[in-house]
Order: C-alpha cells, then structure tokens, then sequence
C-alpha cells in the first residue's frame, strides 16, 4: 500500500519530509517499509506552496492486510498529521491519501496522468476531490483519504501516489538529515551547526554524483547551501545521483546532533517542470518552459541588481527574460549578450517575464567596429588626416579613405550557462547531471 502527504508545514516550522521520515519509521509496525520514501516536487510557481512545494510519499508491504488493520494505520497516520501539522497556519491544507494494492493497477495510469499535470500545470482542489470521489467509490475498501482545513493538500498527496505507481522517471536522491525537537522553534531555535570544511569535504569526495552541497560562486567564502536557515526540522540535504552517493556525503558531515536521517527518491534536479514552447505566445502565468530566441535587446541592469532583457521567437514574439540578482555570476553572462545572439532558454513564467534558470547559446553574432585602419605598407595604425579626408600613415606618407570594420571579440561562447546553486530551483536540472550529448545537443 502507499499513502502520500502534503501540505503540513508552514513557514513557522514542520517540514513534511520531517512527517514522512517520521512516519516511515513508525509504520515499521504494520508492514516493511520501503528503503526510500518519495519526495517530489510539484509546479514550482504554485502561489500555496511555503517553500518549495513538495509532496510525499511511503510505501508499505503489510504484515496484516485486513480492513481493521488498514483502519487502525489510516487512524494512526491521521493522529501523527494532527500531532506535527501546523494546522494553526492559514496556508497549511494538510491531505493524505492511502491506496492499498487493490487498487494499484487500474489508478496506476490516471494517476500518473494527475502527478505529470501537477509538476507542470495548475490542479484545482474540485479536481483532486472528483478523482478520489470516483477511485473510493471503485475501490471501496482500497482507496481512502483525510483532508484538514480546506483540503488543497490533496492534490499533492494524490500526485505523489501517481509518482510511486509510475516509478519510471528519471529520479535522483536526497539525504535529509534532522535536529533534535529541542533544537527546532518558532522563535529560530539555536543556530544550526553543521561544519562547512566537513561539507566541502563531502563534496569533493562525491561530485559530480552529488550537487548543490556548497555553492562556490559566493564572492567572500563557499557557501553551505545544503543547509537551510528557517524553523522547520531539517539540518542538512545531500542531493545526488545514488543513495550510495548521498550516503557516502552524509557520512563526512561533521554536524550537530541528528534526530533522524532519511534518503528520499526525488525528482529534482531533473527539469520534470519544463514544457517545450515552440512560440512565446502559447507561454501561460504559472508554468515553466524550455524554448528558443534570439536576442532582441542587450540586458539593462535594473535596481537591486536583476537583469532584463528581451528575446524574439521565429514567429516575431517577444519574451522579457529576467536573470535576479540572486542568480549570482550567471548575470554576468547575461550582459555578455547582444542583439543577433541565438539562446535556448529555461525558467518559470510570471508577470509576462520568463525568470531564467539556465540558457544555452546556441550562435553568437559577430559585432563590428568602426577603427582607424592599418597602414598598407607598414601595418601600424593610420592616423586621421583631417575632418572627411581620410587617413594617413605619418611614416610611409599612405592614405587610406575610410576607417576599417573590425570583429570584437566576444567574451562568451556557445554552451549552456546555469544560475548559482543557491538560487536553482528544487526541479532544475543542474548541468552537472547533463551527458555530454546533452551539452552539446
Ligand atoms: P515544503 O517544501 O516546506 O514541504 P511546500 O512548499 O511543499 O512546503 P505546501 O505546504 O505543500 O508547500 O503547499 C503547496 C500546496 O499546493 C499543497 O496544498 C499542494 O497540494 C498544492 N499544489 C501542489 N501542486 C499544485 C498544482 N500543480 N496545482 C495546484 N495546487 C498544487
């Protein structure tokens, strides 16, 4: 059987991976639990979410698959979400849903269907409460759900269930470890200790297999990005291609005390949110694409140090693209373009901006400009020989009439080019986990 959760946390505290490890180790008691419970990401421009919009799912293969037995882990899973959700938030919706194996065959497809639509599109609650409305009806002993407050965490809840049905997609992994209770707290609890020599250590003994540890594009000193700096239960995250990898990471982690640790199967950091848009004009509000231009304006820095600039599709569409500040030295890429230059592009659309992620020069343009030309038998530089006559080499008494267009060269070349690790996003893919094909495609 699965069940999936979301929507328990705040920005106050709790985390639902924290519910979902907690749960995994507590549901030991009614089957085996599966090695990795599901973490995955769902449409980051989702307004609800509280940070980075996940759901989560665990797997169970129970001792006791009778119908009391079932009852008696709904009821024991209902009473933890009660006990750890933030229910006191008005952005916390908490949704559970539990699918015993019955029902696995027949959902396995619609939902697969309803967890692509989430990483991608925007579900409504009436559309998660339609699809368990029929499933518990099909499946009435089989298929359950608890839903607080207005309920909108089921739409996460059901989209990790398609996830765990449908484990076919490209899944990395994350180790997440967490402090003790005492240590966590609304009012910011005591500074998290996690070492950073320990975790730069951890990377280099497992990169490229793990990623998005330190970010070393911070001017001053590499910077812990594994480790979050709210209220909510988590010290640190390992991400990586492997279990092994994030394990063998974790393990040079000199931190803190840890309550409890987890290896989560993701999908981040595989870009499962880009839908391809052969025209800007079929970009919608709340979605996130991959697609093609060439630039039309050169970037203007703006206040707070975000870039802008403009890109036209084949079609004669404009698309502002914005790359913020916090997307670090990729800016300075940014302003190395100008008008002619081909780019693929990947971000979230909002307010008529595609928010950069990465892009990928496909063809610069050649710039020229205006010099004093070279003197034909000498070579060294001519000299203006007066206003509309032309130019003169002092030496070997030449003329030349008019100034020479010269190539500037550019400081950027073709390839692909990434935001710093602290501001990707959980879904996108880091060019650390790109073949080479990819690279060069
Ligand atoms: P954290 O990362 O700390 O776990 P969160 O960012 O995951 O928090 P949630 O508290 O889970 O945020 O809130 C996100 C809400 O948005 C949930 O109720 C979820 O069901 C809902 N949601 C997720 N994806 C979609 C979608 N594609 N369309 C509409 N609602 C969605």
């Amino acid at each position: 059987m699965l069940i999936g959760i979301d929507d328990t946390d705040s920005n106050e505290g709790m985390c639902t991976t924290y519910l979902a490890a907690l749960l995994a180790d507590e549901l030991k008691a009614f089957g085996t639990v599966s090695d990795f419970p599901y973490l995955v990401r769902l449409n980051p421009s989702i307004p609800y979410k509280t940070r980075g919009n996940a759901a989560l799912g665990i797997e169970i293969s129970l001792f006791d698959e009778s119908l009391e037995s079932k009852k008696e882990l709904i009821s024991f899973a209902t009473n933890k979400i009660e006990e750890y959700a933030d229910l006191s938030c008005e952005k916390t919706n908490p949704g559970a849903v539990f699918i015993f194996d019955e029902a696995y065959v027949s959902l396995r497809r619609p939902l697969n269907d309803f967890f692509k639509k989430a990483v991608t599109d925007v579900v409504e609650i009436e559309e998660a409460a339609a699809f368990l409305k029929s499933a518990e009806s099909d499946f009435s002993n089989s298929v359950f759900h608890i839903s607080m407050k207005n309920g909108r965490g089921l739409i996460g809840a059901l989209a990790v269930c398609g996830a765990v049905l449908n484990p076919d997609w490209d899944a990395t992994y994350e180790y997440l470890a967490y402090r003790l209770p005492k240590n966590w707290g609304s009012n910011g609890g005591p500074k998290r200790f996690v070492e950073t020599e320990s975790l730069i250590l951890a990377d280099k003994t497992t990169a490229p297999e793990t990623w998005d540890t330190i970010d070393y594009d911070k001017k001053s000193k590499p910077f812990p990005v594994c480790v979050p700096g709210g209220n909510d239960p988590v010290l640190f995250g390992i991400r990586g291609d492997s279990s092994d990898a994030v394990l063998k990471a974790a393990k040079c982690v000199v931190s803190e005390e840890i309550e409890r640790s987890r290896v989560f199967k993701t999908n981040q950091g595989t870009d499962a949110h880009l839908i391809l848009a052969e025209s800007f004009s079929d970009m919608l509000p709340l979605h996130s694409y991959l697609s093609k231009g060439t630039v039309s304006s050169k970037s203007e820095t703006i206040e707070g140090g975000h870039d802008i600039f403009q890109i036209q599709d084949d079609y004669g569409n404009f698309l502002k693209c914005a790359a913020f500040e916090p997307t670090g030295d990729f800016r300075h890429i940014i302003r190395e373009l100008i008008p002619g230059d081909e780019i693929r592009v990947c971000g979230s659309f909002k307010n008529e901006t595609l928010n950069l992620e990465k892009i990928k020069i496909l063809k610069l343009a050649e710039e020229f400009e205006s010099v004093n030309p070279n003197c034909p038998i000498c070579g060294k530089k001519t000299e203006s020989a007066g206003v509309g006559q032309g130019f003169r080499c002092k030496k070997c008494k030449t003329k030349t009439e008019s100034k020479a267009e010269v190539l500037i060269p550019r400081k950027i070349s073709v390839g692909w080019y990434e935001v710093s690790p602290s501001a990707r996003r959980h879904l996108s893919k880091p060019l650390i986990r790109y073949s080479k094909d990819e690279l060069i495609s």
